[in-house]
């Protein structure tokens, strides 16, 4: 298993992929937007225009009905009056004739005619009124009028006017019931066209009423038959008020609109009288100048029109604001996409920077995770000598250096299994064979079950400051060697490797204060080589430091005992520190000393036994309160002092220095 550890970097600073989240643009919302309002409005549209249609459809419905109406009852009436006409003819011709011929017919036989009447059901009264005005005949015999018509209006009219046509006049009642009736006239003339006189019929108009009452055309509906003067003659519903009415006072629409002049029409108007607006449809009669005129209430026309329109309208409305609804609802979800999206090439972005970052700094690789190099960066090409083409594909090992013991990638690779990171420093080998150190960190990529499933491995070059690191080591070694150096050069002589004065003097103080406070006794021996001075006049002066060895040599060779210290005092001095060695202890010590130098040998001619010999000054002291290193050092001077007064190559203590000093020199004894 190769470990994804020394360089591997991904491949280089591949440029991320761009976010495949198709962004929604501006453009796509307005479309959307736009879409849903053409929709909105085309649905509004269509409704309206249906429910448009539907309405002109329904009115053109009620206008056909009422038009087809106001024909049937316009032929009705033409046909009644025709009827009335010709028996009205009738009867004036026989009542005219006995004028006419002479008094050919008699009035039992006009009466007859007259009593006919009774099976015309629309005719009321039929009256013949002569030249005078005077009845001269009417349907009863029993009811003659005495009245005159000379006063009337239609008798007036048809006296002053040669026409002989039917007129319809202004209904009136009659007694004894009230009836109303509408009077036909007709001008009667003589053979010349002198007029004779007028005759009447009296028009039932409740016979006419019960025919209109037939007709249901809803609240508020309208029938009404109106003279050529525009009064009306019959109306349904029955109104007293209106009967008689002069429509052109009244303002009526029919007389006053001029594109109302035709045989027939139809138009919508509010009614003068009740207010009520409504669909006329009308029909003129050619022979009678009459016109009936049907109309329904506009609002019960469009009533049925006008719930399914407010169906409809409330079912578009729901469905617009249903769309409407999905459309906002679908506006916020690209609004969301857009902000996502926007997000996510932010999150690019930084990626991406991130990424170029990484790669100007750091080496990096990813493998599988069997350790197999899936990419690379420019870096790692550049630091393994590698190209990308050899690494890709390969095992990481490719780079691996025998520096790291097994362990040290099986340790590896056990934590980065388990998804843990793995920091630390790796000797990775180039494809010269050149090495170098990388500071490495093996970040897992783990899937949904937080297994790995790669490993990125992070790595910066650090030979340089490995090495920089080594260089530091070695120098501190150096460093702590010369320091050691200098240690022992501030402890020791050079030239006999003893200790030197200043670490004596530590010594002597510290072995003092020790001795004071374990109440040991201390012993102290000051050596001086007899006449070197002329030592190294005879024999030069190498020889003499020769000599100096020889005897720091002999003199460690005796101070055995731990603790002991000897040191070079200075020139060709030598101390020797004895702790917990009383008088007697150090003058044994001080005595091996002195043979242990006179057994060297060294020849020394102008020496007083011909070799080189020392002379030791002793003392020692049990260390009380006050007791001082100059005490003990001036005391063992004092007898060395003594020593070479007596004679050198001899021992000397202080207690016997003190004893020599009123005695002659020659007196002290030398040793064998
Ligand atoms: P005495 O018996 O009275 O001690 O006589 P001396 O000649 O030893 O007297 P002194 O102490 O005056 O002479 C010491 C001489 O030791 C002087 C100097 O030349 C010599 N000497 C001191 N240090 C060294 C050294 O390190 N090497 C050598 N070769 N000679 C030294
Ligand atoms: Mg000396
Ligand atoms: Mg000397």
């Amino acid at each position: 298993m190769s470990a994804p550890n020394s360089d591997s970097a991904p491949t280089q600073p591949q440029p991320l992929p761009e976010p495949s989240l198709a962004a929604p643009d501006a453009a796509a919302r307005l479309r959307v937007e736009l879409v849903l309002m053409a929709a909105c409005l085309a649905l509004v549209a269509a409704t309206v225009l249906f429910l448009w249609q539907a309405r002109e459809s329904t009115l053109a419905q009620a206008r056909q009905t009422t038009s087809n109406l106001a024909e049937t009852l316009l032929d009705h009436m033409d046909a009644t009056l025709r009827e009335s006409d010709n028996f009205m003819a009738l009867v004036s011709r026989s009542v005219l004739l006995p004028y006419e011929d002479g008094g050919g017919a008699t009035q039992a036989l006009r009466d007859e005619i007259l009593r006919h009447l009774s099976e015309q059901p629309a005719l009321h009264d039929v009256y013949v009124y002569d030249s005078s005005g005077t009845l001269v005949a009417s349907s009863y015999a029993t009811r003659r009028h005495e009245v005159s018509a000379r006063e009337r209006d239609w008798f007036k009219l048809h006296r002053a006017s040669t026409r002989d046509d039917l007129m319809l006049g202004a209904p009136y009642r009659v007694e004894p019931h009230g009836e109303w009736v509408v009077p036909l006239t007709r001008r009667l003339a003589y053979a010349d066209g002198s007029f004779a006189g007028v005759v009447v019929g009296a028009l039932s108009m409740a016979h006419l009423q019960r025919y209109l009452d037939r007709f249901d055309l809803g609240p508020d509906a309208l029938i009404a038959l109106n003279n050529a003067e525009a009064q009306v003659l019959a109306r349904r519903p029955f109104s007293e008020a209106a009967m008689g009415a002069d429509l052109r006072q009244r303002d009526a629409t029919l007389y006053r609109r001029a594109d109302l002049k035709a045989a027939s029409g139809s138009y919508m108007a509010v009614s003068p009288l009740d207010r009520i607006e409504r669909l006329y449809s009308f029909s003129r009669s050619r022979g009678y100048g009459f016109t009936v005129v049907v109309a329904m209430s506009r609002r019960h026309v469009l009533a049925s029109w006008q719930r399914s329109a407010a169906v409809s309208s409330l079912a578009v409305a729901a469905v617009v604001a249903g769309l409407l609804l999905a459309g906002v609802r679908m506006l916020r979800a690209l609004r969301q996409q857009q902000a996502l999206a926007d997000e996510l090439q932010r999150s690019h972005r930084r990626l991406a920077e991130i990424q170029r970052a990484i790669d100007v700094h750091a080496v990096v690789a990813v493998t599988d995770v069997r350790g197999v190099i899936v990419s690379v960066n420019d870096r790692f090409c550049a630091l393994s000598k590698y190209s990308r083409e050899e690494l890709v594909g390969s095992p990481h090992s490719i780079v691996r250096s025998e520096r790291h013991p097994p362990a040290f990638f099986r340790q590896m690779w056990r934590t980065i299994a388990r998804g843990g990171i793995w920091q630390g420093q790796i000797e990775n080998r180039a494809k010269d064979g050149s090495t170098y150190w990388v500071d490495t960190t093996i970040v897992p990529l783990l899937n949904e079950r937080g297994k790995p499933w790669q490993y990125i491995a992070i790595r910066t070059d650090i030979t340089e400051l490995r090495r920089t690191q080594l260089e530091l080591e070695t120098a501190h070694e150096e460093l702590a060697r010369s320091n050691q150096e200098l240690a022992r050069l501030a402890a020791f002589d050079p030239l006999t490797g003893l200790a030197n004065r200043r670490r004596f003097d530590q010594a002597l103080d510290d072995a003092l204060r020790a001795a004071r406070r374990d109440g040991e006794p201390l012993a102290l021996l000051m050596m001086d080589v007899d006449r070197f001075k002329l030592f190294n006049d005879s024999y030069g002066h190498p020889a003499g430091d020769a000599c100096l060895r020889r005897v720091a040599m002999a003199l460690r060779g005796v101070s055995r005992r731990p603790g002991d210290l000897v040191a070079r005092w200075g020139g060709e001095e030598f101390a020797l520190l004895l702790p917990r060695t009383d008088a007697e202890g150090a003058r044994v010590v001080a005595e091996l000393v002195r043979r242990a130098v006179q057994l060297l040998a060294i020849e020394h001619r102008h020496g007083e036994t011909g070799r080189v010999t020392l002379s030791v000054g002793l003392h020692s002291l049990l260390p009380g309160p006050g007791t001082s290193v100059t005490e003990l050092v001036e005391g063992a001077d004092r007898a060395l002092y003594a020593a070479k007064r007596g004679g050198r190559n001899r021992v000397v203590t202080l207690e016997e220095s003190l004893a020599l000093a009123d005695t002659p020199v020659s007196a002290s004894t030398p040793p064998p």
